[in-house]
């Protein structure tokens, strides 16, 4: 059985260690010359509990299972993962009836430890945090998701499987029993073909003749971090009540595993599908993104917060009001620019934003379509519901 996968991030690399461990012969292609290029590699670190999730949604079931099998995973190969706790927190009496939906989630989704806190309480946890009340889930942790991507990797050529970078995946075809798939100057012949290509997931689907009803939008989140003393303000994660219409969970204060705290990520519209920064325009890419009416749908349905969201990128503005909302004594001077991240967000024809992951099978080609956060989180646990639960050929 020959599996080929389109993507080096921790999902693409995730299935492949699945596939190898059942007997398959894999083969991982990536565009980059490394692992974890893209979202992998710029994300917030934090391996999510689940607790915001629609319970007995794809997100809550992976996330929970995902994360057991990341920790385990973890421990096993001496990979970071610290359980620093994290607090959401409510900063108005508005916000207590948000917070207490956020509570009855969790224990839904059967979170560990939960806890919900007055103002004084969630300054045991965080002692320079505000706020009225808070949900305390003391067992959020956070890990280093490129390294845990590069020991997938190694897993996969232990296993006999290779992963091949530098490979461009430019054509798919299915025919005679396989599917023929160029990248790389080669045309390698596959029994199925997996992608997990997130931000290039309808470039790949297109190449594979199922453009699908989705199309993915590049949301670019962009971080500033705390600088020198400043760090010690913040033990671990401190979050707002998320609003609701939006499947991102707003800028937040997040303790690193390397010991920095990054106030982020925003959500603005990227000029590119890999558009990092205002200055990654691609005409190309605006053209497909803005081609697609979900796009314009969605644009017309919540101009007002994208156009909050432009101004607190550009004025810098966004992370130092949402840091001092909950942590009062950061000032201007403690808060520095630094990388972002591109998410992969899939948005319907309709303008909905998919709040869930969303797999497609299209013949010989699993395709999946929506793996935003928590994915890096459930990674393990969506290889394993893709092994158990798509319609591979039979032998795996
Ligand atoms: C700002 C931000 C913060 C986040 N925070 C968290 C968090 O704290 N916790 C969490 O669990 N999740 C978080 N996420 C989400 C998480 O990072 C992603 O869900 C996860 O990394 C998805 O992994 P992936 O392998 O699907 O995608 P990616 O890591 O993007 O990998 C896709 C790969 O496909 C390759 N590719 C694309 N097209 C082609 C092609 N044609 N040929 C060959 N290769 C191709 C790319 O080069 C890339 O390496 C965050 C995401 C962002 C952007």
């Amino acid at each position: 059985m020959r599996i080929g996968i389109v993507g080096a991030g921790i999902l693409g690399l995730a299935v492949a260690r699945e596939m190898a461990r059942a007997g398959a012969e894999v083969t991982v292609l990536d565009k980059e010359d490394r692992v974890a290029a893209h979202q992998t590699g710029h994300n917030s670190g934090v391996v999510h509990a689940g607790i915001y999730y629609a319970p007995g949604s794809l997100k809550a079931t992976l996330c929970r299972d995902g994360v057991a099998m990341l920790r385990e995973y973890c421990a096993e190969h001496g990979l970071p993962y610290d359980e620093v706790g994290k607090l959401v927190v409510a900063s108005s009496r508005a916000e207590l009836p948000g917070l207490r939906r956020i509570a009855g989630r969790a224990r839904e989704n059967g979170v560990p430890g939960i806890a919900e806190l007055d103002g004084l309480g969630l300054r045991e946890i965080e002692p320079d945090a505000v706020g009225v009340g808070a949900v305390h889930s003391p067992r959020t942790a956070i890990t280093d998701f490129p390294a845990v991507a590069r020991r997938l990797a190694a897993d996969v050529a232990a296993s006999g499987g290779s992963v091949r970078l530098s490979h461009p995946v430019r054509g798919i075809r299915e025919r005679a029993g396989a599917v023929e798939v160029a990248a790389g100057g080669t045309v390698f012949r596959f029994d199925t073909l997996i992608s997990c290509a997130g931000l290039g997931t309808d470039r790949v689907a297109a190449l594979a003749g199922s453009p699908g009803e989705v199309r993915i939008v590049p949301f670019r989140g962009e971080y500033h971090r705390l600088a020198g003393s400043a760090k010690s303000l913040v033990r671990g994660l401190i979050y707002p009540v998320p609003d609701p219409r939006y499947p991102f969970l707003g800028v937040h204060l997040t303790r690193r595993i390397d010991g920095e705290v990054l106030v982020g990520p925003n959500a603005v519209l990227a000029l590119a599908f890999e558009g990092y920064t205002w200055r990654d325009v691609s005409p190309r890419d605006l053209g497909r993104i803005l081609g697609w009416p979900g796009t314009r749908r969605m644009a017309a349905a919540h101009w007002r917060t994208g156009v909050r969201e432009v101004y607190g990128s550009l004025a810098g503005s966004a992370f130092l009001s949402a840091a001092r909302r909950y942590v009062p004594a950061l000032t201007a001077a403690d808060l520095e620019r630094t990388g972002g991240g591109v998410r992969a967000q899939a948005v319907a024809r309709d303008g909905r934003l998919l709040d869930d992951f969303a797999i497609d099978v299209h013949g010989r080609i699993v395709l999946v379509r929506n793996a935003p956060s928590p994915a890096a989180t459930s990674s393990l646990a969506i290889a394993r519901h893709i092994a158990l639960t798509v319609p591979l050929p039979k032998s795996i």
